[in-house]
């Protein structure tokens, strides 16, 4: 169909603008008839109209005109039905875009949707900006989420599991002893996609290897046969899960918590040397206070003069020693991490893993009397095997932990979510937006006028 340029400018199909009514403050005011050869159809028996009845005039909300507010004011016609006997005896005109009894166009709905979806504005946010409430926003949101969502997930063979929080912990007093107690701490486990572009697969209420097995059970026998890493953080919880609803998967454990449970052993040691040694936590102008932030790094970040300066700090006092051998423990343990292929450039071996961690294992024993490094060696061993599988096959859960932060900034965002479904479509498409494509195409001819430069 062609249109006049006014109405191709307009864009909506079925519309003709007569008349535009610019004000000063900048809104526009658009005047349209139908153009639109199914308008004047009875829905009741599908004749065609007879004659007119009346004329009516509507206010359909429409999309603003960059930052000015336009008011279109359709003038409708109300036919009368041409078969004598239909019980429908007058109708309306109805297009596809506007349906009867609709205040919003369709592509206003369609854009607040999009935008929650696409951009990650709230419900608010988009209902604020196009005039439209909260629930009109939030349910164009649901009918765009719902059918990308409920698409069954494709096969995984790199599986994450990690948890967040929903919300902050709700605590109560004890009337009796005046103690708090938890009332309520609820926790999502999320299930991500590590080695495709899929994102979050998909959420579960609660933290418990009940509710991470329900989730896996939930999916097709052949996905889970798909599966063939799981990486989880240092949780036994997960592994059981895991172990139970995906037998044949390899699972791993995330070095990366690996690392930070030695960074945290060393810190423990160095606290309780500090405080038996001044009766005191540590201060400003301490030694192993100048040195805390150096003991964290890795040992091939320090330059010599900071390597210098923790052997000159520690190494003198039988104290500072014992934090020494703590950090060194750290190191050795970081060396059976460092075999991993992204940083030698060659797959390792298990022969040489399990050399390293026996190293490690021997430092500590040699050290027992610290405890930090026997508890430190205790996790380590429990974890062995998974330790050795994420070296060997170098899956980490960092993408499980880059779109946690995904989530929890939806929820700020948003406020808190009171509603968990709600929580997980938001918190999901917000995960899968930069997998997804946004943008649509139309091509329609819209201008009966050739663009003539003369
Ligand atoms: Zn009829």
């Amino acid at each position: 169909m062609v249109q006049d340029t006014a109405s191709a400018l307009f864009g909506v199909e079925g519309l003709r603008v007569c008349e535009v009514e610019a004000e000063a403050d900048g809104s526009v005011t658009v005047w349209v008839t139908t153009d639109h050869l199914g308008a004047a159809s009875c829905p009741e028996c599908g004749t065609g109209a007879g004659r007119v009845h009346e004329y009516v005039l509507t206010r359909p909300r429409d999309l603003r005109r960059g930052l000015d507010e336009v008011t279109v004011c359709w003038l409708k016609r109300r036919w009368k039905c041409g078969k004598p006997d239909c019980p429908r005896q007058t109708f309306t005109e109805r297009l596809p875009q506007i349906p009867p009894r609709c205040r919003l166009t369709g592509r206003l709905r369609e854009l607040a949707g999009a935008e929650v979806a696409g951009r990650g504005v709230t419900p608010a946010e988009a209902g604020r900006w196009h005039q439209v409430s909260w629930p009109v926003a939030h349910q164009a949101f649901i009918e765009q989420a719902e059918p990308q969502l409920a698409a069954p997930a494709a096969p995984v063979a790199h599986l994450g599991i990690d948890e967040h929080r929903r919300g902050r912990p709700r605590w109560r007093t004890d009337e009796q002893t005046g103690e708090y107690a938890v009332l309520a701490d609820r926790w999502h486990t999320c299930f991500f996609d590590l080695s495709g572009d899929q994102a979050l697969l998909g959420q579960v209420e609660g933290r418990t290897a009940d509710d991470t097995a329900y989730w896996l059970a939930q999916q097709p026998a052949a996905w889970r046969d798909a599966v063939q890493v799981v990486a989880i953080d240092m949780c036994s919880i997960y592994a059981s899960a895991v172990r139970r609803m995906l037998p044949d998967a390899v699972l791993v454990v995330d070095l990366f918590h690996v690392v930070q449970l030695a960074v945290k052993a060393v810190g423990d040691a160095r606290r309780r040397v500090v405080r038996r040694r001044y009766g005191r936590r540590g201060r400003c102008g301490d030694p192993e206070y100048g040195v805390k932030t150096l003991l964290t790094r890795n040992l091939e970040h320090l330059s010599p003069a900071q390597f210098a300066k923790v052997m000159d700090t520690l190494g003198g006092s039988r104290d500072g020693q014992e934090i020494l051998a703590a950090w060194i423990a750290k190191e050795k343990l970081r060396d059976v991490l460092s075999l991993r292929a992204r940083v030698t450039g060659s797959a390792p071996c298990q022969r040489a893993v399990r050399d390293r961690l026996f190293t490690f294992y021997d430092w500590c024993t040699r050290h027992d009397d610290i405890p930090e490094l026997a508890s430190l060696a205790k996790t380590i061993a429990r974890w062995e095997d998974e330790l050795v599988a994420a070296v060997l096959t170098g899956v980490t859960n960092a993408k499980s932990e880059s779109l946690n932060r995904i989530a929890k900034l939806e929820a700020r965002n948003a406020y808190s979510f009171r509603n968990p479904a709600s929580q997980r479509r938001r918190v999901r498409m917000a995960c899968i937006r930069r997998s997804r494509q946004v943008t649509r195409r139309r091509s329609l001819l819209v201008t009966s006028r050739k663009h003539d430069p003369g």
